[in-house]
């Protein structure tokens, strides 16, 4: 066996220090009900829902903002955009009166 062979069998430190962890790094726990998995890595569900509180309660509205400040600097790509999904919003509409009948 190369020593490649032999470093690719065994699996790397980091795996071990991870698996580990028995609290995310806020403190939360990693057990059952608060860990869920992404790309089989551990996430923890308590800092999950803080973050989507406070994208709600502040970062969604800087996003609207900036929308509407685009939207008054640019009146004319505004209206194309607009007329662009009402466009799409009647072929969504004529597809499905289609199929129905
Ligand atoms: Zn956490």
């Amino acid at each position: 066996m190369s020593w490649i062979d032999k470093a690719l069998a065994q699996e790397p430190r980091w795996a071990a220090e991870n698996r580990a962890k028995t609290h995310c790094p806020k403190g939360h726990p990693y057990d059952a009900a608060n860990t869920y998995a992404v790309y089989g890595r551990r996430r923890c569900k308590a800092c999950a829902r803080a973050y989507q509180a406070e994208y709600r309660a502040t970062r969604r509205h800087e996003a609207v903002e900036r929308t509407r400040l685009w939207r008054s600097n640019n009146p004319e790509k505004a209206r194309a955009q607009n007329r662009r999904r009402a466009e799409k919003i009647r072929e969504q509409r004529r597809m499905a009166k289609e199929g129905r009948s």
